[in-house]
């Protein structure tokens, strides 16, 4: 039989030419090609951040992008006792889990407007934390949560005292030792129990009182927590059942003794995403604690930080979004088919447009949200808007953050599917901050009450623009049918944060990214998928703006 010699002696590296895939999106700062954001910090009152968070962009592409691989490869281990039987309750994490949260403790990412409150601190710590959390979300849980805690420990002023300065320290200790002997600590929070999670009314974890209790005064917890993320803190704030009624609680991992409080910890979850960080199921079984706050007023003790936690998903979400966006623009911009670059082809600039219009948009609306929170103290009016704009922003930036992210997926065809690509793990991650922290429907309903509380203030999402104008005209004729409101509550608030959102990207952003925004979000000239903007729009103004500059 003849042989084809040339197949036969052809080096066996011939079949592996790589062609038409992208370099790697390297070299790029995770800060400055974010136009938005860079403006957005600058306009709110962050400029003095600029160069730290320029400095903090150039970081984020190196190193801590691989931290954020390897701590997803080798999630975290529980080990509940040692080898002699004693219970330890530990999570043991992989190195470059301790690398991210160095980072974001060093950052101040945890803290930064408590240990420097001057104007504008929180719109200077948003820029910094969705620079740092694209290169990892999952560090973002326990680096909220202490960040959270703050404005609630101070409602109990001796207990803020001891606390406050380890919980603001910049330097990350994960040693399980009494928080004094550190220097820093970290805190969780502890609400969610197997029978009811938004409903905390329904906690059955009891807190008898040792002493005579009341506020600062010594407890014992007996009961359970369904879900206790980042369990290695070293606080954690707790509700629980006092005589009284459901209470707030300071509860150390460690006794100031020295010895391990009562804090058992039965599972880790097995989550969709958010692998990097631990999530438990614990129990109490007689655990130590101090009540934080009135007997009786957990809820409103706790709200401070739930608040906080809240503004910090719409901001992390941001963070994600932006992450895909990058991704999706460079893989578009190398990648061929059809003799064209994807990125030239007029369907796939439609879809790419549209993600960076919602990219965009959240973008803003996290930066002005931030705003409201350096604003809020002595402002009735930065109040109202950050009371009701964090419940309609973490409802509606989170919901569209799944849908984005499948689609910037998609733009990287088949190698978005695959893991290496890093969107499967932006995909997994995207439902969660939906999901924490007070759910759709949960937020939904959050609005009408607040709404209900003070019905004008929906003046404070007014924009400047007719379009805008007639819209929030519309919203504000929804909410004058008091008939199946409730039923109706996720569409009412989807058209306030698009009010909101339109609102600040006609003042603020280009006429093209202006006009694509009212046409598609307020005129309704869109379909139900990205992609679908009308035609006749600067996609290639939108697109340029996000492109990374590489
Ligand atoms: C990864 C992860 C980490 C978490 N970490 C923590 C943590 O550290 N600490 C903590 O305390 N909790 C934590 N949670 C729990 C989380 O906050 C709760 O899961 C969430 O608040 C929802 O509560 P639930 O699971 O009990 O659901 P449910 O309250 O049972 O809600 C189920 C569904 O019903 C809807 N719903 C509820 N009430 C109404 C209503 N009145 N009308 C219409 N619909 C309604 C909700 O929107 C939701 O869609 C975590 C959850 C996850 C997934």
């Amino acid at each position: 039989m003849a042989v084809d010699q040339t197949v036969a002696s052809a080096p066996p590296s011939a079949t592996h030419e790589v062609n038409n895939q992208a370099p790697p999106l390297e070299g790029v700062n995770y800060f400055s090609s974010h136009r938005a954001l860079v403006e957005a910090t600058e306009r709110e009152g962050g400029s003095w951040v600029l160069d730290r968070a320029r400095a903090l962009g150039e970081r984020i592409g190196g190193e801590p992008v691989q931290w954020g691989v390897q701590a997803n490869e080798n999630p975290p281990r529980l080990r509940t006792h040692d080898r002699y039987g004693h219970r330890i309750d530990e999570v043991e994490f992989h190195p470059a889990w301790h690398e991210l949260m160095r980072l974001g403790v060093q950052e101040e990412l945890h803290c930064l407007p408590w240990r420097d409150p001057r104007p504008g601190a929180n719109v200077a710590r948003a820029a910094l934390y969705m620079t740092a959390m694209q290169a990892e979300a999952g560090f973002a849980c326990p680096i909220t949560m202490t960040f959270a805690a703050v404005p609630s420990l101070r409602m109990q002023p001796e207990l803020a005292e001891l606390w406050e300065p380890l919980l603001t320290a910049t330097t990350y200790d994960p040693r399980l030792i009494p928080a004094q002997e550190k220097g820093s600590a970290l805190c969780g929070m502890a609400m969610t129990e197997k029978q009811g999670g938004s409903d905390v009314r329904a906690n059955t974890t009891r807190a008898r009182p040792i002493n005579g209790g009341g506020p600062g005064g010594e407890y014992e917890l007996i009961g359970h927590k369904w879900f206790c993320s980042a369990p290695m803190c070293d606080l954690f704030l707790v509700l629980a059942q006092a005589e009284e009624g459901l209470s707030c609680f300071a509860m150390p991992r460690v006794l100031p003794d020295g010895q391990r409080n009562a804090f058992h910890l039965q599972r880790l979850k097995d989550k969709l995403g958010n692998r990097s960080n631990a999530s438990s199921e614990v129990e109490f079984a007689g655990a130590w604690a101090r009540m934080v706050g009135a007997p009786g007023r957990g809820v409103p003790t706790i709200i401070e930080m739930v608040a906080h936690t809240r503004l910090d998903c719409v901001i992390g979400t941001g963070a994600g979004l932006r992450w895909g966006v990058m991704q999706a623009l460079h893989h578009a911009s190398h990648r061929s088919a059809f003799g064209r670059l994807l990125i030239d082809q007029p369907l796939m600039r439609n879809v790419l447009a549209d993600l960076c219009l919602e990219s965009e948009a959240n973008t803003l609306v996290a930066m002005r949200l931030a705003r409201s929170y350096d604003d809020a103290p002595g402002d009735e009016a930065a109040q109202t808007f950050k009371r009701l704009a964090t419940a309609v922003s973490k409802y509606w930036v989170c919901k569209r953050a799944p849908g984005h992210a499948y689609e910037c997926l998609e733009c990287l065809g088949g190698n978005g599917y695959v893991e290496e690509s890093g969107l499967p793990r932006l995909y997994r991650e995207a439902p969660l901050a939906s999901i924490w922290e007070g759910s759709g429907n949960v937020m939904s309903l959050d609005v009408l009450r607040a709404l209900a509380r003070d019905p004008h203030s929906l003046e404070v999402f007014s924009g400047a623009d007719p379009r805008l104008d007639r819209f929030v005209t519309s919203v504000r004729e929804e909410l004058s049918h008091p008939a199946e409101l409730e039923s109706r509550a996720r569409r009412v608030v989807e058209r306030m944060a698009l009010a909101l959102q339109g609102s600040l990207v006609v003042r603020h952003s280009p006429p093209a990214v202006a006009d694509a925004f009212c046409a598609s979000r307020l005129d309704g000239d869109s379909g139900l998928a990205y992609g679908t903007l009308p035609a006749g729009l600067d996609f290639g103004a939108i697109i340029d703006r996000h492109r990374a500059a590489v």
